[in-house]
């Protein structure tokens, strides 16, 4: 029993001091989940919006403030995404290491692939909330991948010691990525070119990614609410196409869906962009896996092609 006791004492005495984890505060769930897959136990990791807000539009509540005053770092969407919510956090949280620009600052948007970059003079004047190419970039694991590994180096350099940690949880996230996008690759296959509507323009990269032709959108355009002269032409351009699937974000009224649905035969079908968007959605992989298993069975049952 005494020696044991002493063997025990061995041990502490030789484990290496405890470091603090690294304090994340990130924008959305999908970066805290993407933050955990790369931190594990080295991380403490909270996000600000919940996976079933609409990302554009969160209630910037004071009791965040508190917590980005203690955290190492911030991760961001970027792209203008949170530019109605997050400034005044990041203000008034008074924390110097996460003010933009500032090395605990991490805008995720400038490792991925964005698409819809506008061409020409960039303005907001008509309303349109992605100004700055889209920023719903992260339905593409590809993007997830590359988010990932930037948040893995920006660890390492904030906490040397735990480098290979880091390194070896992203080399693991990487695989498990890589087997389940063979896995979506395999059920999407058959359905190469589908054409769809959505309501709001988060899905491009999704689309790109897993072959969807998306021809339309519920809302004139991003950020502006359905009008009755585009819901008409829109009715009639999707019965023109035949199309049969209408994605919603699960944050937007389902009326006009619903009266499209109606007019078209089109299903109406809910779908959430984020980990967090539903209780079964835990992490980034899960998010895929759930979303392509909703999507696949509206295709079976609606007969789209
Ligand atoms: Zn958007």
């Amino acid at each position: 029993m005494r020696s044991y006791a002493i063997a025990a004492l061995a041990v502490l005495a030789a484990a290496p001091p405890a470091r603090a984890a690294v304090n994340v505060m990130t924008a959305t769930e999908d970066l805290a989940d993407l933050t955990r897959q790369v931190g594990g136990d080295r991380v403490k990791v909270e996000s600000i919006a919940r996976g079933y807000q609409d990302p554009h539009f969160v209630e910037a509540k004071p009791s965040f403030i508190l917590k980005l005053a203690k955290a190492d770092l911030l991760v961001v969407v970027g792209r203008e995404l949170e530019i109605g919510w997050l400034p005044p956090l990041i203000q008034q949280s008074r924390n110097a290491k996460v003010q933009v620009g500032a090395d605990g600052y991490l805008d995720a948007s400038l490792t991925v692939k964005i698409l819809e970059i506008p061409t020409g003079q960039i303005t907001r004047a008509m309303g349109d909330v992605h100004p700055l190419g889209n920023p719903h970039y992260w339905l593409d694991p590809d993007n997830g991948r590359r988010i990932a590994k930037a948040i893995a180096d920006k660890l390492a350099r904030m906490a040397p010691a735990d480098a290979p940690y880091f390194a070896s949880r992203y080399a693991d996230f990487d695989r498990r990525l890589g087997e389940a996008e063979k896995r979506w690759d395999a059920l999407m296959a058959p359905y190469k070119g589908l054409k769809i509507v959505t309501y709001h323009r988060s899905w491009p990269n999704f689309a790109d990614r897993f072959g969807l032709d998306v021809i339309g959108y519920v809302e004139p355009r991003p950020g502006i609410p359905p009008s009755p002269g585009h819901t008409i032409e829109l009715i009639a351009e999707m019965k023109r196409q035949n199309v049969k699937i209408l994605l919603v974000e699960p944050y937007f009224d389902l009326k006009t869906p619903q009266s499209i649905g109606r007019e078209t035969g089109a299903k109406v079908l809910v779908m959430p962009p984020s980990v967090g968007g539903e209780k079964e959605i835990t992490d980034y992989i899960q998010l895929f896996d759930y979303d392509l298993g909703l999507l696949v069975a509206a295709i079976k049952e609606t007969g789209a092609k």
